[in-house]
């Protein structure tokens, strides 16, 4: 029988499994993570007569860019073929990133603000982070750091904001794919923080972690709660299971300041051995007021900010990739890209859209013109 408490075992673990997941490279002990659903739960790809080749649809057909490059049937992810060493490097994370976003823009226009590498693993290499952002540039002022722009490196000519990396196909669906993106507005000094380039023992509770309730025990110790339970994860707080928070959506240019909570943070937070509680010195609080004056306000305000994004996903290997899982990263990247909930099968899992509150959209798909 189901009751709330025992219900909470797996949603502990499950916050737990989070607290290492970061884009961090310092974590050298995890594997796969439980924090994914099981994939037999993914229905077989939906799209009708993706094995006719007599249904009239003639332009569904893999694309070849040149030899070991093509572009996916369905258009939503290109395929690029990498020497055993090449490949190998983005699973010690030491990948070329910039190889990869160069050789891109041989063949596409510069219309993406994104580019997603994704490996093809099986299960989470050992040693390495579950996603990693690399910024081409910031263009955002009021965020916590300078304007600079270095999409020249990248082969972009202004318009790339950041490249990721994931080393599984699986992570666009269980995250951290939101977690990623969101790198590229957020923590770049927004907030004090202990945990870098996250929200740490703040009370934004979002995807870079933190909590949204805190509970006072006592002699300067404290719990963290996350969605009504206890704990919480200082760098993230599930994967996709999570919307973005109030300062996300904020630092995104989604809401303006107006909307904006006040933000509490933990002076001095050390962990302590139950998960969720630790000691601080103080609890110091942030209003919106507090943040602007800091930061500066958001150039672009929200009301000129961009909310239609464009990303070009482009799956890496070294000997092919089976259609089975082509298959299910191309229904993936619909349902993550659709501008409504995702399937039934996603369960309580964001996409972008969702997790965006509807704000904001991402496209996968490449249209003809995007192609040289
Ligand atoms: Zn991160």
């Amino acid at each position: 029988m189901y009751s709330p408490k025992s219900l909470r075992i797996p949603a502990l673990f499950l916050i737990f499994s989070f607290f290492i997941v970061s884009c961090s490279k310092d974590y050298s002990e995890m594997e796969d993570l439980s924090n994914a659903p099981d994939d037999s739960e993914i229905p077989e790809q939906d799209a009708p007569g993706d094995d006719d080749a007599n249904d009239g649809t003639s332009n569904e057909e893999t694309l070849e860019l040149e030899q070991g490059f093509t572009l996916d049937e369905g258009k939503r992810f290109a395929h690029l073929e990498l020497s055993d060493t090449a490949y190998n490097q983005f699973l010690t994370g030491n990948g070329d990133m910039r190889g990869v976003s160069n050789k891109v823009y041989e063949h596409f226009t510069d219309d993406f603000d994104f580019i997603i590498i994704l490996s093809v693993e099986s299960s989470q290499p050992e040693n390495l982070y579950y996603g990693l952002t690399t910024p081409a540039k910031n263009d955002i002022e009021g965020l916590g750091r300078s304007l600079w722009d270095n999409t020249d490196a990248f082969g972009s000519n202004g318009k790339l904001k950041t490249v990721i990396h994931m080393p599984r196909t699986e992570y666009i669906r269980n995250g951290p794919f939101l977690h990623e993106i969101l790198h590229y507005w957020s923590n770049h000094g927004l907030i004090p923080t202990t945990a870098g380039g996250h929200w740490g023992y703040s009370s934004v509770g979002g995807q870079l972690g933190g909590f949204d309730e805190l509970e006072s025990l006592g002699d300067d110790r404290y719990r963290g709660l996350v969605e009504g339970s206890a704990g919480f994860g200082t760098v993230a707080n599930g994967g996709n299971s999570v919307p973005y928070a109030n300062l996300e959506l904020y630092s995104m240019g989604l809401i303006g300041e107006d909307e904006l909570e006040t933000v509490t943070v933990a002076e001095n937070p050390q962990p302590t051995s139950e998960f969720g509680v630790f000691t601080a010195d103080a609890i110091n609080s942030y209003t919106a007021e507090d943040i602007v004056a800091e930061n500066g306000v958001r150039v672009p305000s929200y009301q000129n900010a961009q909310t239609e994004f464009d990303a070009l996903v482009v799956v890496i290997s070294k000997n092919g990739v089976s259609d089975e899982q082509l298959e299910t990263l191309n229904f993936n990247l619909e349902n993550f890209a659709r501008n409504a909930d995702p399937d039934a099968s996603w369960g309580s899992t964001y996409n972008f859209w969702k997790a965006t509150f509807g704000k904001a959209t991402i496209n996968f798909e490449v249209a003809s013109e995007q192609l040289k």
